[in-house]
């Protein structure tokens, strides 16, 4: 009997995003494993059960799902209503965030679920490339990003010269050279736009420069660089010379898009209040980090658009991959079921946990958290893990 995997149905707000798409279902069907599909779980990306059918895969209902399937495939983490669904050694894959979910970790590993986050991925390994959802979906957030941005500035992005007049072109600063603001200076300079770009690691000037923005150099010269390609949080002093000068830079911009990001920190505050203050009215910031922690800037808030007093705009957008879910699903679904595939033997899940990505993406397994992570995140205060 072939394996069964199901495809869930997302149920949080405003997720559209679906964890397979029909064309990547080939790859799965070849490894010997049947596909289920959750009824309506391509609705959010205008993906018609039909197409999943065409496909090769079996549309079923919610209940038939849970019960059939080894390996449940996600985007979100699983509700309340689904967790209870989960039994004894089933497997759920998605980006769950255990680090920031640990006691979600842990009800898993109450209910003996294997859970496997493709967010915990190595992503330095190339070998891993094609499961990173993370650069994925932060690549989809960065292009959208800017359209919103261009969307909600009052003039044009590129300079333009008619019989009416000309049109100066916008200066947008990119705030973070990760993955998401890599596709924001692409997209931008795509636009017509002047760009300049800024990042804590020095290695990203080059990046920046090589897609046709202009790397933004602060006289206090700050290396940040962290481990695993990420950068680390600056120390007061470091923080107080780059506020200073971000300020001067900012007050200069029509358009400030910002990425910046520090794992399993809050994210860096970037644009302040005053900066925020001295911009010109008109002028719009797009806070791609913002979320319930805070965001890069001050006086932003997660989910909502405000105008400030002196007329400029600031965009915080939630969840940007999920409103372009055609795309993203796209992506994801190749993430996922690469993710899958390497822990797939002869049409069966096989964990090997002395293979690299099985031991960072599997965080329980066996009725025990197994991620060290999440363990000590676990731990009693004090206590050993
Ligand atoms: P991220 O979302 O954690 O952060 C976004 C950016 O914010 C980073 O470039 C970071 O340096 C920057 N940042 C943090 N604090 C800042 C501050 N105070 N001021 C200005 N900028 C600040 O990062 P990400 O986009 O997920 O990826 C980070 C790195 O990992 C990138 O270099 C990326 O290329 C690398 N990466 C490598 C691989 C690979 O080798 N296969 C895969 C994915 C990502």
């Amino acid at each position: 009997m072939p394996m069964k995997v199901g495809v869930a149905r997302e149920t949080t707000a405003g997720e559209r995003r679906v964890a397979l798409v029909p064309e990547a279902l080939g790859k799965l069907t070849a490894a010997g494993l049947e596909v289920l599909v959750e009824a309506g779980a391509g609705d959010g990306a205008m993906i018609p059960d039909q197409a999943f059918k065409d496909a090769g895969a079996s549309v079923v209902a919610t209940d038939e799902l849970y019960a059939q399937s080894a390996v449940i495939l996600r985007v979100q983490k699983p509700a309340g209503a689904e967790v209870s669904r989960l039994r004894s050694g089933q497997a759920v894959v998605g980006l769950l965030s255990p680090l920031l979910d640990a006691a979600l970790m842990q009800t898993l590993a109450g209910a003996g679920v294997t859970a496997i986050s493709l967010d915990a991925i190595p992503r330095t390994l190339s070998r891993a490339q094609t499961m990173d959802a993370l650069s994925s979906q932060a690549n989809v957030g960065g292009y959208k990003a800017v359209l919103i941005a261009a969307n909600t500035y009052g003039r044009y992005f590129p300079l333009l010269t008619t019989a009416a007049g000309t049109a100066k072109p916008a200066n947008v600063l990119i705030l973070g050279i990760g993955v998401a603001g890599l596709q924001a200076i692409g997209t931008a300079r795509r636009l017509g736009a002047v760009v300049s770009a800024y990042d804590v690691r020095p290695e990203t000037a080059e990046q920046a420069l090589s897609l046709g923005a202009k790397f933004v150099k602060l006289k206090t010269s700050i290396d940040a660089t962290g481990s695993g390609g990420y950068a680390r949080a600056l120390t007061p002093e470091e923080q107080a010379a780059q506020q200073a000068e971000l300020n001067e830079v900012i007050g200069n911009q029509d358009v400030v898009i910002t990425t910046a990001q520090v794992p399993g920190r809050k994210p860096p505050l970037l644009v302040t209040a005053a900066a925020v203050a001295n911009m010109r009215p008109g002028s719009v910031i797009v806070d791609m980090a913002a979320s319930a922690l805070g965001g890069n800037c001050e006086l932003s808030r997660a989910g909502e658009t405000i105008v400030t007093d002196n007329g400029v705009t600031i965009v915080a957008p939630d969840n940007l991959p999920a409103s372009m879910p055609a795309s993203s699903s796209q992506f994801y679904a190749r993430n996922i079921s690469s993710l899958l595939l390497n822990m797939v033997k002869d049409g069966a899940l096989a964990l090997d946990f002395e293979e690299e990505v099985t031991k960072a993406t599997v965080i329980t397994h066996g009725g025990a958290v197994v991620a060290e992570s999440v363990k000590k995140l676990l731990a009693p205060a004090g206590g050993a893990a």
